[in-house]
Formats: C-alpha cells, sequence, structure tokens
C-alpha cells in the first residue's frame, strides 16, 4: 500500500491535529479499516479541568469512524490513574468501562475505546491499531503464526487469539515492554498494532509492514474475477431472478423481526461465488472478530430455484433457512454459559443469516435498515478477498475456534450497547414506495413515511425532483433510506420496473402509496377526448398498475401489506368542471375497495384520503387557481382563504395534514381498518362519506 502522508500538510499542526491526519488517512483506505474499525491514540501532557498538568491518553472514542475524526472524537484519560491497572491480574469487561469512565478528563466526552487499555500499556507515545485485509490474509490460514513468521521473521510480535479485554491489553503491553526493537505486533486472527514516538513513526510502521503483508501474498495481483464485459447480458437476467425470490426471501427472514434487504451482485461476489471452493469457505467464520458482528459467524449458502412462481420459491428456500437457524441454535446451546451471559442477552443475539450467498445470482445482506445491509455487505466484500487470498495462497483459510467465534459473536459488552440503542419508530424496518412524490402531497408523505423510520422509494414521473426529494431524506434520516425512480404510473413497464428496483435495494415493500394524479379541468361540453383520457390513464389506471404490482408483491413476501390511496373530496361531492377528474377518481376509489376486498385473506389494506384544496399540489398551477377564483367570482389573490371559508373548521389544509392522515393508515395504529375512506378538508357536509 502507499505511504500517504505528506509532511507538508502536517508541518503546522499540534500534536493533536497530526492524530487526526493520522487517523483520516488510515480510515481513508478501507483495506486497513471499515465503518468504526480500529483505533489511534497518543499520550500527551494536558491541564486538567483545573490547570493542573496531568499525563492524558488521547484514544478514539467508541462508536466513531476513523475516516471522519475530528478533536471530539478523542476523548482524554488520565494515564496516572490508568496504568496501575497494569499491576492487576484480571478484570472483566464490565469493571474495566467503569473504571476508565472515572479516569475521563471530561465527564461529557464520548466513551473511549474498549482497546483503550492496550494503548495505555504500550509505553510509547502513538499507537495505531488496525484490522488490515492483509494482516487476516496471514493470519487466518490454519498454519497461522508460521506464515506471519514466514513474512516477518522476528521483526514483529506475534499473540495467539483472545478476545479484546483486559487480559489481552495485559498480554500486549507486556510483550511491548519486553520486545522494544520490534517494528509492530500481529494480533492472530485480529490485527496489527504499531507505535512510535509520534503518529507519523506509528503510521509509517503500520504502512510498511502491511505493505510487507501485501506482497507476501501476493494480494496486489489478486484476481479481480469476471470483467463488466464478461458479465455482460447474463447481469440483467441475475437482478430478474434476485427480484423474483427476494421479497420470498425477505418475508421468511422476517419471521421473527422485519429486515430490511440488500442485493449485490458486483464482480468480485460473483467471481467468489464461481470458486469451487466458495461454499466451504463461506461456513468457517468471520475473519475478525469486529466483522462477525455485522456478518455472523457464517453466510447462508441459499440454492435458489430458476422460477418465477412465489410458493416454489418458497418452499426450496425455506427448509435452506431453518436448517441455519438450527445449526445457529446449537451453537448457541453448545456454549451458553449462565455465569458469562443471561438467558435474555444471549437471546439478543438472532439465529437468522446476515449474509446470504446464492450461485448463479448474487449476495443480500440483511439488517435492521439500509445503513446496516450496507455496512454487512462491505465487510463481507473484504471477508471475501481475505478467504480468497488465504486459500488460494497461503494453503486455507482458518477463522476463530468455535468457542472463540461464540465468545466474540455474544460478547456481553456488544450486546449490552445494542440495549442503549434508541428504541425503534413506528416504521423501522418498514418499506414504502410512493407515487407522484417528488412535490407537493406526495412529497410531504415520503418525508413524514421518512421520518416515521420507513425506507422510501421515491417515484416520479420527474425523475430530477425524485432525486431532490430522495437525497434530502437520505441527508435528514441516514444513508441509503430513500431511492429515487423516475415512474410514469401510465406505464406497465415503468412501475414493473420501480417494484423490481424495491425489491433489489430493500427486499421488497410493505406500504404502497398510490398518489400520484393530474387536473384537466373543463366542462363536459368543452372537454377533449385527449384530456378525459390523460385524465383516466393516470387518475384511474395508473392506481390500478400500482395495486396491482404492490398485490402481487406483497402476496410473494407474505407479511400483508398497507396500500393507501389518495382519491379526493371530489369522489363524494364531484365539482362542476371537473368531470374527467371526478370521474377517474371515483374508478380509483372503487378500486380501493375491491383492493381492500380482494387483499384482506392476505393481511393486505388498502383505504384513501380524500384531500381537498391542498394549494401546495401541483395541480393547483397558476392557470387553475385563476380559472377557479374566476369560477368563483372572487380574487386570485384570496383564493386561499376563500377556500378556507368553505369548510366547517374554517381550516387551510396542507400537503402535512394529508401525510398525517397517509402515515397512519399506513401504520400498524391502523392494523384493523381498511376500505375505508378518511376527509383531511377541514369539514365539508356534502363531502361527508356515507
Ligand atoms: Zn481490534
Amino acid at each position: 500500500m502507499k505511504n500517504q502522508w505528506n509532511e507538508a500538510d502536517t508541518a503546522s499542526l499540534d500534536p493533536i491535529d497530526v492524530l487526526i491526519y493520522q487517523a483520516r488517512l488510515i480510515g481513508s483506505e478501507p483495506s486497513l479499516v471499515l465503518w468504526g474499525g480500529g483505533n489511534s491514540s497518543l499520550k500527551v501532557q494536558e491541564a486538567d479541568f483545573d490547570g493542573r498538568p496531568a499525563r492524558v491518553l488521547r484514544v478514539k472514542g467508541s462508536g466513531s469512524d476513523m475516516k471522519s475524526m475530528k478533536r471530539a472524537d478523542f476523548p482524554g484519560v488520565r494515564l496516572d490513574d490508568l496504568l496501575p491497572l497494569f499491576e492487576r491480574s484480571d478484570m472483566s469487561d464490565k469493571e474495566m468501562v467503569a473504571y476508565t469512565s472515572h479516569t475521563m478528563l471530561q465527564p461529557d466526552a464520548p466513551r473511549p475505546s474498549i482497546e483503550t487499555l492496550l494503548h495505555a500499556f504500550i509505553p510509547q507515545a502513538a499507537v495505531l491499531h488496525t484490522h488490515a485485509d492483509a494482516i487476516l490474509m496471514l493470519t487466518n490460514t490454519p498454519s497461522r503464526e508460521v506464515t506471519v513468521r514466514a513474512c516477518y521473521g522476528d521483526d514483529v510480535i506475534v499473540i495467539p487469539y483472545r478476545r479484546p479485554g483486559f487480559a489481552l491489553s495485559k498480554e500486549v503491553g507486556a510483550a511491548v515492554r519486553a520486545n522494544p526493537g520490534a517494528r509492530g505486533l500481529v494480533l492472530l486472527n485480529h490485527g496489527l498494532v504499531t507505535w512510535g514516538d509520534d503518529a507519523r513513526t506509528a503510521y509509517d510502521r503500520h504502512v510498511e509492514l502491511v505493505t510487507r503483508a501485501e506482497e507476501f501474498v501476493g494480494s496486489k495481483s489478486k484476481a479481480r474475477g469476471a470483467t463488466a464485459a464478461q458479465r455482460g447480458a447474463s447481469s440483467a437476467a441475475r437482478s430478474g431472478r434476485a427480484a423474483t425470490a427476494a421479497p420470498v426471501l425477505r418475508g421468511l427472514l422476517s419471521a421473527g423481526k422485519r429486515v430490511i434487504l440488500r442485493f449485490d451482485d458486483s464482480d468480485d461476489v460473483m467471481a467468489f461465488l464461481d470458486r469451487p471452493d466458495a461454499r466451504a469457505l463461506s461456513q468457517v467464520g468471520a475473519a475478525t472478530p469486529d466483522h462477525m458482528l455485522n456478518t455472523k459467524r457464517a453466510a447462508l449458502w441459499l440454492d435458489v430455484p430458476a422460477t418465477d412462481d412465489p410458493a416454489a420459491l418458497r418452499a426450496a428456500i425455506a427448509p435452506q433457512l431453518d436448517a441455519y437457524q438450527r445449526q445457529s441454535a446449537q451453537h448457541r446451546a453448545a456454549h451458553f454459559d449462565p455465569a458469562v451471559l443471561t438467558r435474555e442477552e444471549a437471546a439478543t443475539v438472532s439465529d437468522f443469516p446476515r449474509v446470504i450467498l446464492a450461485p448463479g445470482i448474487g449476495m443480500w445482506t440483511a439488517g435492521k435498515d439500509a445503513r446496516a445491509t450496507l455496512v454487512t455487505a462491505e465487510i463481507y466484500h473484504h471477508t471475501m478477498a481475505i478467504m480468497s487470498a488465504a486459500a488460494s495462497s497461503q494453503g486455507g483459510y482458518a477463522s476463530l475456534g468455535d468457542r472463540d467465534a461464540f465468545d466474540a459473536e455474544y460478547w456481553p459488552l456488544e450486546l449490552y450497547k445494542l440495549t442503549l440503542a434508541p428504541p425503534e419508530k413506528s416504521l423501522s424496518r418498514r418499506v414504502a414506495l410512493i407515487t407522484g412524490a417528488a412535490n407537493g402531497i406526495g412529497r410531504a408523505i415520503a418525508s413524514h413515511l421518512a421520518a416515521a423510520g420507513a425506507h422510501v422509494l421515491v417515484t416520479d414521473v420527474d425523475g430530477n425532483g425524485a432525486r431532490q426529494v430522495a437525497s434530502e431524506i437520505c441527508s435528514a434520516q441516514g444513508i441509503g433510506r430513500a431511492v429515487a425512480l423516475s415512474v410514469d404510473v401510465t406505464k406497465e413497464a415503468d412501475v414493473q420496473c420501480a417494484f423490481e428496483h424495491a425489491c433489489l435495494a430493500y427486499g421488497g415493500v410493505d406500504i404502497v402509496i398510490s398518489n400520484a394524479g393530474i387536473a384537466r379541468v373543463s366542462g363536459l361540453a368543452d372537454l377533449s377526448l385527449e384530456d378525459w383520457n390523460a385524465s383516466l390513464a393516470v387518475n384511474a389506471t395508473g392506481h390500478f398498475l400500482v395495486s396491482r404490482a404492490a398485490l402481487r408483491s406483497m402476496r410473494a413476501q407474505g407479511l400483508g401489506g398497507s396500500i393507501v390511496f389518495n382519491a379526493t373530496k371530489n369522489v363524494p361531492a364531484p365539482g362542476k368542471d371537473f368531470g374527467a377528474y371526478s370521474a377517474a377518481k371515483a374508478a380509483e376509489a372503487q378500486l380501493c375497495r375491491i383492493v381492500a376486498i380482494e387483499g384482506g385473506g392476505d393481511g393486505i389494506r388498502a383505504n384513501m384520503v380524500n384531500p381537498d384544496a391542498i394549494f401546495e399540489s401541483n395541480l393547483w398551477s397558476p392557470a387553475i387557481r385563476q380559472a377557479r377564483a374566476d369560477a368563483q367570482g372572487i380574487d386570485v389573490s384570496t383564493i386561499e382563504d376563500h377556500y378556507a371559508q368553505r369548510n366547517l373548521l374554517k381550516a387551510r389544509v396542507t400537503a402535512s395534514d394529508v401525510a398525517e392522515a397517509v402515515l397512519w393508515l399506513a401504520s400498524d395504529l391502523s392494523a384493523k381498518t381498511t376500505g375505508a375512506m378518511i376527509p383531511v378538508d377541514g369539514g365539508l357536509r356534502e363531502a361527508f362519506p356515507r
């Protein structure tokens, strides 16, 4: 690997800023650390809260990410309080965490890394630790230490695998003190530690040792798999099979808690799946304990039959998933120790797989949200590279033993951390597809559902507008939480494609908001056939195409579903000049009731909202505002007030008001309601549903 340090960048920085610079260089290289992995530290002299001098260890905080480190991400701990612990013989994780919190310089700083003591016990000022792929390619082999020695000779210290904690920290500290001339320290099945008088020295040594490992393994020339040209046409066929199988798989994987399912058939996934030993490798175990928390010990190797029939897919997938779960439960039963772990803690680890490998199709990763599925996928890409390199050039791939693997996956400290996560929102783990979501009511619905925890497919005939809305949602709610698609609801192929996309991005759909609509305003005598047909195409046929695709996808998934139609107060109370609109919307309303009747047996609900006078909507173009003002004999500038005065509550009704009603219908709060019509119009006697 290339040494990226640029002396000119750091010449004028203070030592902590140099530490930040070093951490970001490390974090920017995914073959060294992934998603919060690794840590770095520096021992400095500082003044405490009362101005007294103190020896302080600045160490990466738990939960921060190397690539985006800031000063605040390096909490300070007092070395003079920590170092006496080196004399102790043992300490539990919980004692260690409690003790460390007493030594913090600023009590409100982030919790220091679980590997803080390892950093403290190494006497040198700067310490750097990563889970570099190239190191794992050496250590995750049948002859681990021999392989490491063959690469480095006696230049490094080698420490056998042990779960991070007090004992490992003490062992590392003692080894470094006894071997001050070593270039670094290799933790078997875990990673690399280097040190030095400053952050740069620790970095330089890290790069040197990783480069030597890369050269030893020959990873620079590692096969990159099939080229894009070789994949060619088969890629579309694979996506089609993946989109068909995903809702069935997601339905089965969601038997406990719903999951988001992400599909990935990139070149290195397909190259790995083509290896004759891929199935065996995928069952060996994780590359480092840190990865196991995301990927679990083994992937589910899943043979998916080439069929479009959801029942046949379910019949083929279910027994394979059952076998995986049984194996996972047996693994827990074999190693569970009530002295270490409560049954409740053990039960928080799911028996469902996080990584699913389907030969000929690709890889799925499952998790509670899009971020989790992305993290797991990225980690598994590295796992595949490590497994392939170790198997191809080092005589095999090996992981932790059963017992160590259990202790890493069921690490009480990590399970405890999960309990600190904020409670999930009402639509967490749900996927919603919304049509006409680039503006107005659709846009408000998309952001309301996303704020309630849903992953959303923002679809609109205006693709740029949809992308804008999706990117705003991702900024507000997190990575991968929205996807934009250009969809014309009058086109069968567009609608089909949107649902396939939902299956590839998230595994299926739980909520469909059939919202897209247009207005064509004219008295019947003057209405053109073109306008009549245009209104029917969007306001009636569009809803048919969307609800048909929704029913198929939800049935394949087997988790029920909620479909909400944006109708109009014109359904119960049509108005003059709205013939094309009202007639088509009446068809939509009747369609909604049929969906409720036909979907009920599968737990699929269908309801509608009837908004009135939502001036944020595109339906209210300047021309329509003028026409309606003229028809009412009022000035166009007073039209919003005029409409507000018509309703019982004298209220201006907004897109957000409509979105609140839709949110309720989409959520389980309305679990017993189907076939219903809810007005959101401020109260109009003539539009009361009856
Ligand atoms: Zn580590």
